[in-house]
């Protein structure tokens, strides 16, 4: 080996070394700028329930106001449970997303269609529209799939549309296959970054690298996706910290202005309540809209994607062959139009659980598999989806 081939070797050795260097510095930085405000949020709550219950309740306590003490303790503890609660199974719950099902799918050995026959009954027709009997049948499933694969071409991700007994997932369908959303062109929806196809309502999160199952946004303040796993828990997690802010504010504020009201009361004050009432106007101005906002959301079973977004709808061919001046119009754009929502009692068990039971606790999985949705009846109309072709 010449003296030039190992120097270039040994310059080319250092440049990858540095350059790994460099990486791992960058995916430092990134995790702690991910991790920062989790802890910076977590921190606050934790002294939050340290100043309450140390520096206000007990001053209460030892300053003869002792039932008045207790009582804030009592109502203290049951909004800071649920809060923290809600809060870590945000952050710890996955949202869902189309890799991780396809990897469960492959491992699944659950026979395609043994599986939709043992379940057929149950949970498919919950996920497709009631009026399509003629779809609930296992081998009609099947062939429509295949079909539908081989016309384009492509072979399609696996999707869960059932889960069994034990709650899991069944592989039944290409998730694509049963997509009313489509590109700008009119071609299916792909992830050129996860390599592949994405389901209605699913979009791509660069912070989490992956396409999330009926992503609403990526969240900071709990590192993680908003989507259809845990969309409850964090929308709990919101409305909880509301009141919680509320709570705080309410109680600290009145005991602040008459304490420094007394003479030399100013002395008296403790630097924690003033604390305590700034950091819950800060946080309520700005969780109390959010709050609002997504209770708005829930409601009309809307993602924050789809409340600003426009979305491309596939049109079925019975729109196509009403008239000649939509013979090539087979797709629909529009922002307001919102084809699942049920109606908001459904809209909101759909997310929440069908249980009222369990609706302001943060457990349970929602409705459904995040891959297909029920569509309303105005969006079969308006999509004309009233044959096979035009819905699988
Ligand atoms: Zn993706
Ligand atoms: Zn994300």
């Amino acid at each position: 080996m010449s003296f030039i081939e190992a120097s270039s070797k040994k310059k080319k050795k250092k440049g990858m070394g540095a350059a790994r260097f460099f990486r791992k510095v960058q995916s430092c930085c990134t995790f702690t700028l991910n991790v920062s405000p989790v802890v910076l949020l977590s921190l606050i709550l934790a002294w939050a329930f340290w100043a309450y219950h140390f520096r206000l309740c007990l001053y209460l306590i030892g300053n003869q106001a002792i039932l008045q003490g207790c009582l804030y303790m009592i109502f203290f503890e049951p909004l800071f449970g649920l809060t923290v609660w809600s809060f870590y199974k945000a952050s710890r719950t996955s949202p869902g997303n189309t890799i991780d099902t396809a990897k469960q799918g492959e491992s699944e050995e659950l026979d395609i269609e043994e599986g939709y026959q043992d379940n057929h009954d149950s949970e498919y027709v919950q996920l497709l529209p009631s009026h399509l009997p003629a779809r609930n049948d296992a081998n009609h499933l099947s062939e429509t799939d295949d079909q539908s694969n081989s016309e384009q071409g492509t072979s399609s991700s696996p999707a869960i549309l059932s889960l069994d007994d034990n709650n899991a997932p069944i592989r039944l369908a290409s998730s694509s296959s049963l997509s009313i959303t489509v590109k700008r062109d009119g071609a299916k929806r792909y992830c050129q970054k996860c390599k592949m196809d994405k389901c209605d309502r699913s979009h791509h999160c660069r912070s989490c690298k992956r396409c999330i199952l009926k992503m609403d946004h990526h969240c900071p303040w709990i590192n993680n996706c908003v989507g259809f796993y845990n969309y409850k828990f964090f929308y709990l997690f919101i409305v909880y910290g509301s009141w919680f802010c509320i709570y705080v504010f309410s109680t600290t504020l009145p005991l602040t202005i008459r304490i420094m009201k007394q003479p030399m009361g100013i002395f008296e004050i403790d630097f924690n309540w003033l604390f305590l009432c700034f950091v819950s106007v800060v946080f309520g101005l700005f969780l109390i809209p959010f709050s609002l906002f997504h209770t708005r959301q829930l409601c009309k079973n809307r993602t924050t994607i789809e409340f600003y977004e426009k979305a491309n709808y596939r049109l079925g061919s019975r729109q196509k062959r009403m008239g000649s001046r939509r013979q090539m119009i087979d797709i629909m754009r529009s922002r307001y139009f919102n084809p699942w929502e049920l109606g908001t009692r459904t809209n909101v068990e759909q997310v929440l659980g069908k249980s009222t039971m369990t609706w302001f606790l943060p457990i349970g999985i929602p409705s459904g598999n995040g891959h297909t949705f029920p569509l309303n009846d105005h969006a079969y109309d308006t999509l004309a989806i009233d044959e096979v072709d035009d819905v699988y």
